[in-house]
């Protein structure tokens, strides 16, 4: 039965819209960009310091910090790396942290585990999102494990 709600989980519509258009839409707009304007040196490093803030928040912030509780921080610390996981476009900060508690509590199980490997590659990065599975629900009362 559990299964069958995994086959038949409805379309996520707006996040599966996003996540097909974006990937396309920086595949063309991207390149025709690069080739007829010129981006200045400033814009680069801006470019780099924003991708080297969100990844850092995402992984220092929403994962080290919030889910796991791994170290504490000064509230200027906290915002900052709130800001830049905001800026990862990755979800909330309570949504984040309820689907990797989840996760780690039931790592690798088919119907339990929200990215679960088991289900494949693309599941586990991406198709977990496409769709409204019963394993994405979030408990937002999910303590560490
Ligand atoms: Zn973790």
């Amino acid at each position: 039965m559990r299964e069958f709600e995994f086959t038949k989980a409805p379309i996520n519509w707006i996040p599966a819209t996003i996540l097909v258009a974006t990937p396309i839409a920086a595949a063309i707009i991207t390149p025709w960009y690069l080739f007829t304007h010129d981006v200045s040196a400033p814009v680069w490093g801006v470019f780099g310091a924003f991708m080297v803030w969100t990844g850092i928040s995402i992984t220092a912030g929403y994962h080290r910090l919030l889910s796991h509780r791994a170290y504490k921080a000064h509230p200027i610390v906290k915002n900052f790396l709130l800001l830049g996981s905001t800026f990862a476009v990755q979800g909330s900060a309570f949504d984040w942290v309820s689907g990797h508690r989840t996760h780690h509590r039931h790592v690798d199980d088919r119907l339990e585990d929200p990215y679960s490997a088991k289900r494949g590659f693309f599941f586990s990065h991406m198709g977990w999102m496409l769709r409204n599975y019963p394993s994405g629900k979030f408990d937002y009362k999910i303590s560490l494990t």
